[in-house]
């Protein structure tokens, strides 16, 4: 499995050391492959998208490591393997449209957006938003659509999507995602307290909606009309 998804994939940027590369390798083969994600096209997604840029200059060297991270605004980015792991369930094929909420750091959006045809993302941030979109346009990730709003609300003129992914934690999964979910599109998002949620992914088919418990995860609040008050 190693030998095909690297097989031929250069990780990285032209001009950075390196060490990121061998780490984002090692970081994909230690914490991800090991934990049993498979999809190649998240595989090649997580080593090729610099997550050390996705952080503050102090945390650099941590960037890489089995844990997450600060991002400020009392924000986390998720640790390598939840990234790896929602967007797998996702299962993307490279020409989907993609809608994630809590945009936050970017990592996320960055990597989706390497798998899908087009990523939208909302943040309810402003602070947030506007250092992101800026290095959204600094790293040429042109196929990514940001949106500073409240993300429980959906973004509706775009809808619908053939998948949604939440990357905060709330009671339940607000209802105007589910109405902009397409027919056979895959959502996920953590449910739960604000303390500790468990991981649901839901699928919208013909007859109904099918929901499968992935397990149990730690994300922050999502604050909004459908999430937690501020
Ligand atoms: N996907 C991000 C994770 C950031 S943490 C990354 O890769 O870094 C979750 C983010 O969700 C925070 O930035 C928070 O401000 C944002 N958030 C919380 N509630 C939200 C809402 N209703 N709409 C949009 N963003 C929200």
């Amino acid at each position: 499995m190693t030998d095909i998804y690297l097989a031929g994939i250069k990780g990285g940027m032209k001009d950075e050391p390196k060490k990121f590369a061998r780490w984002r390798s090692e970081m994909v083969e230690k914490q991800i492959v090991s934990r049993g994600v498979t999809d190649p096209l998240v595989l090649q997604a997580m080593v090729k998208v610099p997550r050390h840029l996705f952080v503050s200059e102090a945390l650099v060297d941590s960037a890489y490591g089995d844990f997450p991270l600060p991002i400020g605004e009392g924000q986390t980015i998720s640790q390598p393997f939840i990234i790896a792991e929602m967007s797998q369930c996702l299962e993307l094929k490279g020409h989907e449209r993609v809608l994630e909420i809590g945009t936050g750091s970017g990592y996320q959006a960055a990597v989706l957006a390497q798998i899908a045809y087009k990523v939208y993302t909302i943040e309810r941030n402003n602070t947030l938003f506007l250092q992101t979109r800026k290095l959204f346009d600094k790293l040429k990730y042109y196929n990514i659509v940001t949106r500073y709003s409240d993300g429980t609300q959906g973004w509706k003129e775009e809808s619908p999507f053939d998948a949604i992914m939440v990357t905060a934690g709330g009671q339940q999964i607000p209802a105007p995602l589910i109405d902009q979910l397409s027919i056979g599109g895959r959502l996920v998002m953590p449910v739960g307290g604000t303390f500790s949620q468990e991981l649901l992914k839901l699928e919208k088919t013909e007859t109904g909606i099918k929901t499968s418990n992935l397990g149990a995860c730690r994300f922050v609040k999502l604050i909004g009309q459908h999430g937690w008050d501020e």
